[in-house]
């Protein structure tokens, strides 16, 4: 399926090109030849998620990972391969322990994690579960003065329903169709989420606060675990941040997310009123505080050498998996189109460079530091002279599956 995606990405930047520069058949076919005979993009992908596994910005794994990267690019010969910082980004996190477990009415191991930016537990502790569900700060009052030293589960138990429909499915052309006929982004960009056209943008700032006063008001309360479901079924957990990179916000409590039927069993306990225990154990570190930074390199180009073509996708992830298909899919593909033209060793007029970002999952901060620092500041927008260079750019964070359509989030 990827050496698909590498066909197509490598058909994409020559089509974009068509209209002015012959389109060299030969070549296409032997980019065609290297990535169906000879594919590393695997391989890829193993190191980037088995190997090295989370990669979240400011751990130890992203920069294991970015490493890993930079040896890959060195022995393939590009130039100037390196970890360009930017920053500050703030406390970066690692978590080295975990485990979870119902003791009372009955036995159970609880399937987890903690969640990103939460503090250890210092050894296991086991208490009572009890519902504090806390949705808004008018909540707080609810539970004011009856929270110190429990266990607090804070969302609603989250239905689950049988899974009836295949989990995936191919776009039909009419769905295809429908996305072709999106908004005009050009009315659409101030305030419509580019990831979801039409819809809102969600209020980030206001989640943000409303995440600091409940982190805030749980410590202030004593709390002595929070505890989230994960947002999927079927055993699988998913989280984002318990708390925040930033240091001016406050630290949760120890913060973790356990599957959501165990989350609902203990719920349906608290509800009938049977005493519940359940013990955790948690080792999480803060690191100091850190810049950040993005893995490039590049093939130079011969007669046009100074205008550039750039590949990217974000090498960052989240870290209750291994953040294969958010986004090691795209790094692994871009790294392997690179890989492809290198050892090819194609006569390219322009300079090809990959980029790849850390820090998107908390707001796409590394690849914004690069457009700042290189092309312009979104705040003045007065280009810089490599704005003129840049002959285009190409991103993957969709995921897997083959490519049939370009998103432009809002860019057209
Ligand atoms: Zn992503």
């Amino acid at each position: 399926m990827r050496n698909v995606m590498v066909l197509a990405l490598s058909a994409a930047l020559l089509a974009a090109w068509a209209t002015e520069e012959p389109v060299d058949l030969r070549t296409v076919n032997r980019i065609k030849a290297e990535a169906f005979d000879n594919s590393k993009v695997m391989e890829h992908v193993f190191f980037l998620t088995d190997v090295n596994g989370p990669r979240l910005t400011g751990s130890p794994g992203i920069e294991g990972a970015a490493k890993w990267v930079i040896n890959r690019l060195e022995e393939w010969g590009l130039t100037g391969a390196k970890m360009e910082t930017w920053g500050p980004f703030g406390r970066g996190w690692s978590s080295t322990r975990f485990t979870a477990h119902l003791k009372a009415p009955q036995y159970a191991p609880l399937i987890g994690f903690a969640r990103p930016w939460s503090p250890g537990t210092s050894g296991p502790i086991s208490g009572e579960p009890v519902m504090a569900v806390i949705k808004t700060n008018a909540d707080f009052e609810k539970f004011k003065g009856k929270l110190k030293g429990k266990i607090a589960l804070l969302e609603r138990p989250p239905s689950i329903v049988p899974i009836v429909a295949p989990p995936s499915r191919r776009f039909t052309e009419t769905d295809l169709a429908g996305m072709f006929a999106a908004p005009d982004p050009g009315a659409a960009v101030v305030g419509l989420n580019p990831s979801a056209p039409g819809q809102p943008a969600p209020d980030r700032e206001k989640a943000r606060k409303f995440r600091n006063d409940l982190n805030k008001f749980l410590v202030d309360e004593g709390v002595m675990v929070a505890v989230y479901a994960g947002e999927r079924d079927l055993g699988t957990v998913r989280a984002t941040s318990a708390g925040s990179h930033e240091s001016k916000d406050p630290v949760p409590p120890p913060s973790v997310a356990i599957a959501a039927e165990q989350y609902n069993r203990i719920a349906r306990l608290i509800e009938k009123k049977i005493p519940v225990t359940v013990e955790f154990d948690i080792q999480a570190e803060f690191l100091p505080e850190k810049d950040s930074f993005n893995v490039v390199g590049e093939i130079p180009g011969s007669s046009k050498k100074d205008e550039v073509v750039m590949l990217g996708a974000h090498m960052d992830s989240w870290t209750g998996g291994t953040g294969a298909t958010d986004n090691a899919a795209g790094s692994a593909v871009m790294m392997e189109a690179i890989r492809i033209l290198k050892a090819l060793n194609l006569n390219m007029p322009r300079t090809v460079r990959i980029a790849l970002w850390t820090g998107e999952e908390q707001g796409m901060l590394g690849s914004k530091a690069y457009v700042k620092s290189h092309f312009a500041d979104p705040e003045v927008m007065s280009p810089k002279p490599e704005h003129a260079k840049l002959a285009g750019y190409f991103n993957i964070d969709n995921g897997t599956g083959k490519i049939r359509g370009v998103y432009l989030q809002g860019n057209d």
